[in-house]
C-alpha cells in the first residue's frame, strides 16, 4: 500500500483479504472497501444456506445489540435497521415495552431513547451479508477455510492461503490480510509460523451455561411487552426472552459457575421457575416449544493482547472475537467488533505505515472498557479468580446500589441503560444528581424480596451484580 498526496492521507491498497464472515469480518469487509480497490471475504461456511450455521454457534442464543452497535451498523450500512423491520424485526424502546431486571428487582419502566433491535443472529447476519454483497468492490467466498499466512522474505503478511471447496487449495495475495475467524482463530499459531511470539492472552474464567429455543409467540404473551432481561450474574442465574422475528419467542436461559440450565423440557421450564421473577416461566408453561432446547458452554472471557507484540508483522491484523471474547451476557461482542472495525477504517485514513501496531492499540482502547465492564462485574463473585483491584471492588459497590436506584428511580435506571449501551460515559454514573439520587435510593433496606415460583440454590436477594 502507498499513500497519497497530502491533502488525502487514506492508505490506499490493492485487494484486502478478510477471513471470516461474521459479524466482525462484514463490518470490517464495509470499511476496507474505502481504502481497497478488491476486498474478498472468505468463510469455511455455506453462507448461501438459511439459518443457522456451524461456523457460528452462538446464532442459536439471544444477541442483544447495544444502541452503540446499531449506530455503527447504520453508518456502515445506512438504512439497516429499517430493513430489519421489513424483515419482521421488532424495534421498541428500551424499557418502555421491554423488562429489565437485575438481581431480581425490575429496573423503572422509562423512556431511554435507545432502541432495542430484537432480530435472530442469523437474520442480523443475513441481512448485513446482502448489503455487503452489494458493494461492487466485494467478493465474498464460502466454503473456503483459511489455513496459515504467506510472508516474504522481509516478514510482512503478502497473502493466505486457504482450502476450497473440493479440496482444492490456493494462495490468495493481498495487501491486508485480517483474521476475523472468531474465538477459534490461529493467529497465535499463524505469527508462530511465521517466527513471530504469539500475543499474551488472559482468560477470566467464569464457566456459563446457556440453552436457548425457540417458542411460538402468542399477542397476550407478557402483556404485550417484547422482551424480558433478567441479568445473568456470577453466581446468579437469569434468563433473555426476546419476540424475535416471526411471532417468535426466543429464550436462553443461563447460570454461571458450573450452575447450568437443563435440555429436558421438564427441567428446562423447572429452572425458569426457579428466576427471581416468574415472567419467563409464566410464557414458557403457557407457549408452544417449536424447537428443542440448544446448550452453550462458556469457559470465560479471553483476551489477546496483539497491542503489546514487539514485531507485529506489516500486512496483517486480528479483529473481533479473535482479539477479545467477552463473557456473553453483558451483550457487548458485536459492538466491540464494531468499534475495532472504525477503529480500523480511522487508522487506515491517516496511511498504512506501521499499520497492525497503530491498529492493535486503537483496538485496545475500545476492548479495555468492554474488558473491564465484563470481568469486573464478573470478579465480584468470590469464587472467580483474577485480580482485584480498588477500582474494580469500589466499582462494584456502587454498581449494587444503582441498579438498586435504578428499581426505584427513572432517572438512574435510564441513565445506567444509556451507559450500558455506550451512547453516555460512565462517568455519568459518577454526575453529581446521579450520586444524590443513588444514595437515597441504593439501600436494599426496605425492599420486597421477589419471589420465584420455586427457588434457586443459592437466592441472592436484594445484592444484584
Ligand atoms: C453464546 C453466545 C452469545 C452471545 N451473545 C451476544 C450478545 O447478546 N450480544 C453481542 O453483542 N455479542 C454476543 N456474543 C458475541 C458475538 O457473537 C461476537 O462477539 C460477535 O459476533 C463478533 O464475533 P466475530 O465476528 O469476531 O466471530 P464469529 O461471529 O465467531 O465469526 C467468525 C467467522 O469465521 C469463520 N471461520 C472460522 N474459522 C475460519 C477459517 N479457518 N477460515 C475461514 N473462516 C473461518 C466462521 O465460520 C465464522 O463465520 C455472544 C457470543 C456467544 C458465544
Amino acid at each position: 500500500m502507498t499513500g497519497t498526496g497530502s491533502t488525502d492521507t487514506t492508505a490506499r491498497g490493492e485487494h484486502a483479504v478478510v477471513l471470516g464472515a461474521g459479524i466482525a469480518g462484514m463490518l470490517t469487509a464495509r470499511v476496507l472497501t474505502e481504502s481497497h480497490g478488491r476486498v474478498t471475504v472468505v468463510d469455511r461456511d455455506d453462507l448461501d444456506a438459511e439459518g443457522q450455521r456451524r461456523g457460528a454457534p452462538q446464532g442459536r442464543h439471544v444477541h442483544g445489540l447495544t444502541e452503540t452497535g446499531r449506530l455503527i451498523m447504520e453508518e456502515l450500512f445506512p438504512g439497516v435497521t429499517q430493513e430489519l423491520r421489513e424483515a419482521g424485526v421488532l424495534t421498541p424502546e428500551v424499557l418502555t415495552d421491554t423488562r429489565w431486571y437485575f438481581g431480581g428487582l425490575r429496573a423503572h419502566s422509562t423512556s431511554t431513547g435507545l432502541t432495542a433491535v430484537l432480530a435472530s443472529r442469523p437474520l442480523l447476519e443475513r441481512v448485513l451479508r446482502s448489503r455487503l454483497a452489494t458493494c461492487p468492490e466485494i467478493e465474498i467466498r464460502p466454503r473456503t477455510s483459511a489455513a496459515g499466512l504467506v510472508a516474504d522474505a522481509a516478514g510482512r503478511v503478502v497473502g493466505v492461503r486457504v482450502g476450497g471447496p473440493g479440496g482444492h487449495e490456493e494462495t490468495i495475495t493481498a495487501d491486508l490480510v485480517v483474521d476475523a475467524t472468531g474465538r477459534a482463530s490461529r493467529a497465535p499459531d499463524w505469527l508462530a509460523e511465521l517466527g513471530v511470539d504469539r500475543p499474551a492472552e488472559e482468560l477470566v474464567e467464569i464457566e456459563l451455561g446457556y440453552s436457548s429455543r425457540i417458542y411460538r409467540r402468542l399477542p397476550e404473551h407478557l402483556d404485550g411487552d417484547r422482551a424480558v432481561n433478567m441479568a445473568i450474574g456470577p453466581g446468579r442465574r437469569g434468563a433473555t426472552m426476546v419476540a424475535i422475528e416471526g411471532d417468535r419467542w426466543h429464550v436462553t436461559l443461563g447460570g454461571t459457575l458450573g450452575d447450568h440450565p437443563p435440555n429436558d423440557d421438564d427441567g428446562y421450564v423447572a429452572f425458569a421457575a426457579s428466576l427471581p421473577s416468574g415472567d419467563v416461566h409464566r410464557v414458557l408453561d403457557a407457549a408452544e416449544p417449536i424447537e428443542d432446547a440448544v446448550p452453550y458452554r462458556f469457559k470465560g472471557s479471553r483476551r489477546r493482547y496483539f497491542e503489546r507484540l514487539t514485531t507485529p508483522p506489516e500486512g496483517f491484523v486480528v479483529i473481533g472475537d479473535a482479539v477479545c471474547c467477552l463473557n456473553p451476557v453483558y451483550a457487548q461482542g458485536m459492538t466491540v467488533a464494531a468499534q475495532e472495525a472504525v477503529a480500523l477504517r480511522d487508522c487506515l485514513r491517516s496511511g498504512s505505515r506501521d499499520l497492525p501496531r497503530r491498529f492493535h492499540r486503537a483496538a485496545a482502547r475500545r476492548i479495555d472498557a468492554a474488558w473491564q465492564t465484563s470481568t469486573g462485574s464478573d470478579l465480584a463473585h468470590p469464587a472467580v479468580e483474577g485480580r482485584r483491584t480498588l477500582r474494580t471492588r469500589l466499582t462494584n459497590r456502587w454498581l449494587k446500589r444503582i441498579l438498586v436506584a435504578a428499581h426505584r428511580d427513572p432517572a438512574v435506571a435510564r441513565t445506567f441503560l444509556r451507559v450500558s449501551n455506550l451512547v453516555e460515559p460512565s462517568t455519568a454514573l459518577l454526575s453529581p444528581s446521579m450520586v444524590r439520587r443513588v444514595l437515597r435510593h441504593g439501600s436494599t433496606r426496605g425492599l420486597v424480596p421477589p419471589a420465584p415460583a420455586t427457588p434457586s440454590p443459592e437466592p441472592e436477594v436484594g445484592t444484584p451484580a
